[in-house]
């Protein structure tokens, strides 16, 4: 069986995305006979202390993916007038650290993505005006959202807060927080993966979302917080930043 595993939001935190990738392998030695591709939903960068290690090694594994606006600002392709002052501070330090192969590897990826055969499209915040970033919470974003992708499935990143969202033929939309089978007939679906590197639901874990016949399931992985935060301290990251990490907020 095929298994799709989809990252978010890893932002420069190569503990989380470790975890993330052994825990992935494992479920895929679990499920044998079966492909594993691993789709990427943008933010590689910001915020974390390893920003090279992780674009290198999202680039290595993941079979496609998207830019998000974190790997948009750090290439100066979109304005930073609208992030937090932490955030403007984290994307000067990345642009400083960030090696003209990985600045490359970023200007590679595309603002929206397809996986035709499997029915998936890709983007980093909503499918509408995906340059603008977006955030898609509630469901009348999710209804306008839905009449600007064709696939059956979509999946965002972008708000740190993993979801699921059904909209039945008739319209109706329901969220799931824990996950859900995606197997309703004429069932569409919005799919936030949650993020891998800075957590947002008051769960510190590794967050990504792993796709099979099934369904669809958030997993969470354990890491280890406290070398991440002592690496961010050592380069002089925001205090703010290094906290909420063991947060998950
Ligand atoms: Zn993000």
């Amino acid at each position: 069986m095929d298994l799709f595993a989809v990252i978010s939001d890893v932002h420069g935190n190569l503990e989380a995305l470790d975890a993330v990738l052994a825990d992935i392998d494992l479920k895929a030695a679990q499920a044998p006979g079966g492909k594993r591709s691993v789709l990427f939903l943008g933010d590689a960068v910001g915020y974390g202390p390893n920003p090279n290690e992780c674009v290198a090694t999202i680039k290595k594994n993941a079979l496609q993916g998207v830019a998000g606006n974190h790997d948009w600002a750090v290439l100066g392709l979109t304005s930073t007038s609208y992030f937090n002052p932490h955030a403007q501070e984290a994307i000067r330090w990345t642009d400083g650290v960030l090696s003209a192969e990985n600045r490359a590897a970023l200007e590679g990826l595309p603002l929206v993505n397809r996986v035709e055969e499997a029915g998936l499209f890709l983007v980093h915040g909503s499918p509408y005006e995906p340059e603008k970033w977006h955030y898609l919470l509630d469901f009348s974003q999710a209804k306008v959202n839905f009449e600007h992708f064709r696939e059956r499935v979509c999946l965002i990143g972008h708000s740190h807060l993993p979801f699921v969202m059904e909209r039945s033929p008739l319209g109706e939309i329901t969220a799931y927080k824990e996950g859900a089978e995606l197997d309703r007939a004429g069932c569409r679906y919005i799919i936030n993966a949650g993020s891998v590197g800075q957590p947002r639901d008051g769960d510190p874990r590794a967050c990504y979302l792993l796709l099979t016949g099934a369904g669809a399931e958030f997993v969470r992985v354990p890491y280890d917080i406290g070398t991440t935060q002592h690496k961010m301290r050592a380069a002089g990251l925001p205090p703010p930043l290094i906290e909420r990490l063991q947060k998950g907020l």
